[in-house]
Formats: C-alpha cells, structure tokens, sequence
C-alpha cells in the first residue's frame, strides 16, 4: 500500500468523533467527476509524495488520547491486500477505524468486519445500478457493488451510504433508483457535487445542484431508506 495523504485532524469524517484521515492512493474507478485524481490517476500517483508508515504509526502514537479515530479512505483502501494488517495496527494503538469505500472489494468488506477491524463503514452510491459503467468510467462487477451493499447493511456495524450528486448525471429519478438499490438502509447522505479540480476537466464547469433540488432528491430518497439527508 501506498499512503498519500494525512489529514491530521478533523471532526466531520467520523460522526461524533474526532478524528484524523489517512488517504491510500490506488483506485479501480475513474469517476469522471472525481476530486483526487493524485490518488487515482498511476501517473499522478507516482509524482504525489509518499508518507511512510513509520512516520504515520509515530503520529498515531503521539495522538492517543487526542484523536478517537482513523478514517482510512482512498483512491480505495480495499484493494490493498495488506489493509487488515494494516488496521490491526491501528487497532492494537486503541483507536476506532472507519472505511470509506466504493464497494468493489466485498471479500475485503467481510474480512474486516469478520475480524473486528472496522467501527463503522462509509459506502459511495455511484449511480443507479445500471448507470454503474457510465458513473465510473470502467466496467464495474455489479454484483460485487450489491453484495457489498448486502454485507454492510447486515454487518451491526454503524454504516452510511453517500452519494455526490452531479448536475447532468443524476437527477429525481436516478436517486430514487440509488434509495431503492440500498432500501431500508439506516443512513443515506446527499452531497452536492463542487466543481473543483476533477479527472475530467468538463466537470468543472458544472453548477452545483440548488437547496430547492436537493430538498427533492431527500424526499424522494426518504421513500427507501429509513433516514435521507443532505450533507
Ligand atoms: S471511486 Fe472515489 S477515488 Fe475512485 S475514482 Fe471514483 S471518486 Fe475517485
């Protein structure tokens, strides 16, 4: 695995916690409207700067008692075979871990939660089902995006499912398909797409969504699942 980025604290990634973020670069995605194309993208990957293990497991040493948790967050920690031994890690320092993930690696999912390796999970909804190819620019395994679905929402983990909503790509009737592919999940968020620096450039120039559509889309969501809000 390769870390490239820490966030040292922060007290919005991890509900009720304070926290601090370590990004792992590597992603099976190429969203086209993706924020952190140094994380993605092999050929930004290899100019990003690396930061080591050690001097991450020293920070962490030096935060016990500070920071409550470690959101481990990507590109997409899942595809690092090495991720369990590195959240034992984390574990055995006593702190709470939470993962941020897109879904594509269910075995991955089921090992950590099996393990005891994962406090609470953050899943991207991309797109409906069916809209999957076009959301994240590869052919994409539906069937390991549903079961990953299926394993979160049956792990007694706290969990959520998010999904950044894109002017042009999403609209009523695609959150409505999101809601009902995750029904009767406990937390679905609503985030409004920020045109910042994407891997396709075009998105830049979109215009986020007004309050007036995304108080929409929460209602039409609210139908499936049993709490929809805007973040
Ligand atoms: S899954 Fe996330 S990190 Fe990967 S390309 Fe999509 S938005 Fe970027």
């Amino acid at each position: 695995m390769k870390i490239g980025g820490l966030q040292k604290v922060t007290l919005i990634d991890y509900p009720g916690k304070v926290a601090c973020t370590v990004f792992l670069s590597g992603c099976p995605f190429r969203c086209p409207w993706c924020y952190s194309g140094e994380l993605v993208m092999p050929e930004k990957i290899k100019e990003h700067p690396e930061i080591t293990k050690d001097y991450f497991f020293e920070f962490l040493e030096k935060r016990k008692g500070v920071v409550d948790a470690v959101v481990v967050c990507g590109g997409e920690p899942t595809i690092n075979e090495d991720l369990p031994e590195f959240l034992s890690k984390i574990r055995e320092k006593g702190f709470l871990i939470k993962i941020d993930t897109n879904g594509f690696n269910p075995e991955m999912i089921e090992k950590l939660i099996k393990n005891n390796l994962v406090d609470y999970i953050a899943m991207d909804i991309k797109s409906s089902l069916e809209k999957y190819k076009e959301a994240t620019g590869v052919d994409v395994d539906i069937k390991k995006i549903k079961k990953s679905i299926a394993i979160i929402k049956e792990s007694g983990i706290e969990y959520e499912f998010r999904t950044t909503l894109v002017p042009g790509f999403h609209q009523k009737e695609e959150v409505e398909k999101m809601a009902k592919a995750i029904e009767g999940a406990n937390k679905y968020f609503l985030q409004n797409f920020l045109p910042e620096k994407t891997i396709n450039g075009h998105f830049e120039e979109k215009k986020p969504f007004s309050s007036k559509d995304l108080e929409e889309f929460k209602e039409s969501a609210n139908l499936f699942v049993k709490m929809c809000e805007i973040r």
